[in-house]
């Protein structure tokens, strides 16, 4: 199959690629006269150069790649990007991400069910120093849809769009968002693999596309002080083994959500406090959770762990009948650990038929408002303390994950604490 596609695209070189904890990118540029041997014995790599919990003893890693996943690279119609899984020594790697997800997946096929989601993964379009945003004209203080500053950056838009569908992924908008200088552009959902797969090259393809358009994509979660984030909404439905029934859908309940939908709704805020660890993995991330009012008026993420329907100020909200969409996640999310945390959040609402209660209508940027719901954590540090005490992550997810994951991330979290701000030495320096 792989050799075929090489074929059909007239592939010269592949690029097999991996996603570490970290959500960093890393691949090696392989020949397509090797490919054969790729294909046999995977692309190595030495696992501890990556955020992998491995050290420099550890023999090396291998990428073998998924045929499944291979995707011509428009703008450099020669190579192909291909992914995979990880292996050391014959076997799995337990705590690669993809691996992860795969197993969060099998857990969720033991009871004949499969989870079909779609992200939006919002960004930046900066200036290549990544100090300001690219276009000088972009003022609105309210910019939500601006379409003189959208059709200003028409021939990168153009070009990722382009790239999309000849894909297949039926890219159907895109748009200028809240924040000066961001952008959104939305395609159909897939599988949680599928949608996890694409996620992680739709990141890969604006960043590529942006450098040749003298531009820079930036994910990051709150890269403004004033601005409104860059969020991650994941939309999520539940279907029947065999792919056809929507479980998420009852046309006859209220907001055409189905009772297992509103389990696993339950799920997920119960385990809000874990699952943040995986959606807003970054010590940046909590600068958009909680945060003020940004210029445009309105943050758009989450302050509280609180669902609702038709309503954008909930950290869930039910935008149409037979799903949700989950308003947590930001754009340093690794797009695997991001499904399968919800996917696990949401199957143990499933098995212990938790309940969501009533769904809230008010606005939670009301001040007092807010104050009646459970909060999120505040920053990284309590996060992750709340996914070592999670024994649901922990056992469907795998403890080698769960410890890996912490251990690199309080790493992260010690160096951010080694450091003195500007902020701290102008209110602290005349203490
Ligand atoms: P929003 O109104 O939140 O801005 P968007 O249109 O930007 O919504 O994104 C909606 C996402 O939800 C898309 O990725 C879309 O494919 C996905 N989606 C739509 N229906 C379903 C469904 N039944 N299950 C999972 N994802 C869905
Ligand atoms: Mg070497
Ligand atoms: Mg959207
Ligand atoms: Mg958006
Ligand atoms: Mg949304």
């Amino acid at each position: 199959m792989l050799s075929e596609s090489i074929k059909k695209h007239k592939t010269e070189y592949l690029l097999v690629s991996f996603v570490d904890l970290f959500g960093v990118i890393r691949s090696k540029l392989i020949p397509a006269s090797k490919a054969k041997e790729a294909e046999k014995a995977g692309a190595g790599f030495a696992g501890f150069a990556a955020h992998l919990n491995l050290t420099p003893a550890h023999p090396d890693i291998f990428l073998m790649p998924d045929a499944k996943t291979f995707t011509p690279m428009a703008w450099q119609p020669n190579v192909a990007w291909i992914t995979g899984d990880l292996y050391m020594d014959g076997e799995l790697i337990d705590h690669a991400p993809r691996t992860v997800l795969k197993r969060a997946m099998a857990a969720a096929a033991k009871k004949r069910v499969t989870m079909m989601t779609g992200v939006e993964a919002e960004f930046f379009l900066l200036a290549p120093d990544g100090s300001r945003i690219s276009d000088e004209y972009d003022q609105l203080s309210k910019p939500c849809y601006d379409q003189l500053a959208l059709m200003r950056r028409f021939d990168f838009i153009k070009e990722v769009c382009d790239a999309m569908q000849g894909l297949g992924w039926e890219p159907y908008q895109n748009d200028h968002e809240d924040a000066n200088g961001q952008y959104e552009m939305n395609w159909h959902y897939s599988s949680a693999l599928e949608t996890a797969d694409r996620h992680v090259f739709f990141r890969f393809l604006t960043k590529s596309i942006a450098e040749k358009h003298g531009l820079r994509v930036s994910f990051m979660p709150k890269p403004f002080t004033s601005l409104t984030g860059n969020g991650c909404h994941t939309h999520c439905s539940l279907w029947d083994a065999s792919g056809k029934k929507n479980l998420f859908l009852d046309k006859n309940n209220s907001h055409q959500l189905s009772e297992k939908a509103y389990q696993f709704i339950a799920g997920v805020l119960h385990h809000a406090p874990a699952l943040s660890a995986l959606t807003n993995p970054t010590v940046n991330s909590f600068k958009r959770l909680n945060a003020k009012t940004p210029d445009s008026g309105a943050t758009w993420s989450p302050n509280g762990i609180s669902y609702g329907g038709n309503n954008r100020t909930h950290m869930i909200r039910i935008p149409d009948a037979g799903r949700f969409e989950l308003r947590l996640p930001d754009g340093a999310a690794n797009p695997y650990l991001l499904q399968a945390g919800i996917l696990t959040a949401g199957m143990d609402g499933i098995e212990n038929k938790m309940d969501p209660g009533v769904p809230r209508h008010e606005n939670m940027y009301d001040v007092f408002t807010k104050l009646k719901v459970k909060k999120l954590p505040a920053t990284l540090y309590d996060a992750l303390a709340a996914l070592e005490k999670n024994h649901v992550f922990k056992t469907t997810l795998g403890d080698g994950f769960v410890d890996s994951y912490l251990k690199l991330k309080r790493e992260d979290w010690s160096r951010y604490m080694s450091q003195v701000s500007e902020w701290e030495r102008q209110s602290t320096l005349d203490c």
